[in-house]
């Protein structure tokens, strides 16, 4: 194994960042194609920037940013805080009460790692399954949390999110939605309502995914539960600083139903082009696929790399050799590390799919090469 823990995920994201950073300083930012579907951008204006003090910007930009955020998200109250998982975290904080019990239900495991990190810090009983005949609320829960739309794009179906928050409301318990990816792939692709228009009473999206914005948590919901959760927020740092709610608040204002509907037309095209050197990827709704398993199949002589560690190095030898920045190089500890060529934001729209298809062959052919000399695969990760 090459990549073993949290602190080995860490080294490679550094050993990612410092790749990305030497072909913007030798070739140049349009050398990069960042297919993550993550575009973390920041759109605003010199005279916006000037307002980001401390204490004007808030007053400025956290007030538009209810209305907009409102927009997106329904709900009484928005809160912006410094990630999804910081909203996810402080929401069980002040929720969840020790011995408890948290279910969750989502299209597909697994659930993002915050979930239950979040919930064996203040001591509850966590347990999740993607198998809706098999959910249900055992006495003494304090929150249902559904997933809109997994890491890997999965999406629930509306008429069990409905049913979900029903089953919870009969008992008086709080439903929290991680809608990540979700807020925008559900009801933009799939056609369905907003989370908080369907009862949840908690929402939380990520204003990177799917939307021209900076990485960031953007909170919806119940004003009582929401002034509640904003407590925990403040206490322990979890909030949005000014320039990020300034990015947030732009993001939204920038986020074009028709990019996200024009990569589903693509997606099915570069799958097909996939298709004839590869037998295992999958379509997701904004791009293409491969998990760590299915890349394993495609590989059909012995060796000694996990699942995960050809995807990673996969990942590295995309960016290195051709500049395409994948999640399994860049992503945070406990990201899935399953490769996306997400096609939904600005760097894919110019990009030529049979151009891409060749890069994504021959970084295979790399990844065959190296894979029977691990101390090869560990310096293209380190
Ligand atoms: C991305 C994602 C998160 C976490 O977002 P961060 O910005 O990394 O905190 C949580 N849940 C799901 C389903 C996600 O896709």
């Amino acid at each position: 194994m090459i990549v073993n823990n949290s602190l080995d995920e860490v080294k490679k994201r550094e050993n990612a960042l410092s790749i990305i950073k030497n072909i913007v300083e030798t070739k140049g930012r349009e050398h990069l194609f960042d297919l993550t579907g993550l575009s973390g951008g920041f759109i605003a204006s010199p005279s916006e920037l000037n307002l980001l003090e401390t204490y004007v910007g808030p007053a400025i930009f956290e007030d538009a940013l209810q209305e907009v955020g409102l927009e997106h998200m329904g709900g009484e109250k928005v809160l912006p805080l410094n990630r999804t998982s910081s909203g996810i975290l402080a929401t069980i904080l002040a929720l969840v009460k020790k011995d408890t019990n948290v279910v969750h239900y989502l299209a597909e495991l697994p659930a993002h790692p915050s979930i239950p990190r979040s919930c064996r810090l203040v001591g509850a009983n966590y347990s999740e399954t993607d198998i809706f005949e098999e959910f249900s609320i055992p006495e003494n829960t304090s929150l249902v949390v559904i997933t809109g739309s997994t890491m890997d794009h999965k999406v629930i179906d509306e008429d069990e999110f409905k049913q979900v928050i029903e089953m919870a409301h009969e008992k008086d318990i709080p439903v929290m939605v991680d809608d990540a990816s979700g807020a925008r792939l559900r009801t933009v692709v799939f056609n369905q309502a907003k989370a908080c228009d369907l009862g949840a009473d908690i929402a939380i999206t990520s204003t990177d995914k799917l939307m021209p914005g900076p990485r960031g948590g953007l909170m919806a919901g119940r004003r009582d539960l929401i002034d509640e959760i904003k407590i925990k927020v403040n206490q322990f740092g979890l909030e949005a600083q000014p320039p990020l709610v300034l990015a947030m608040l732009n993001g939204i204002k920038n986020f074009k139903e028709d990019n996200l509907k024009k990569s589903l037309q693509r997606k099915d095209e570069l799958f097909d082009l996939l298709n004839s050197y590869f037998t295992n990827f999958k379509k997701t709704p904004t791009g293409v696929m491969i998990s760590p398993e299915d890349l394993a199949k495609e590989i059909d002589f012995p060796h000694k790399l996990s699942d995960d560690d050809l995807a990673f190095v996969f990942s590295f030898i995309l960016l290195k050799d051709y500049g395409i920045i994948t999640i399994p190089a860049v992503g945070m500890p406990g990201a899935s590390a399953t490769l996306r060529f997400d096609l939904s934001t600005s760097d894919a729209f110019n990009l030529d799919l049979n151009d891409l298809t060749k890069k994504i062959e021959s970084s295979f052919e790399r990844l065959l090469e190296v894979i029977p000399n691990e101390e090869k695969c560990r310096e293209i990760v380190f």
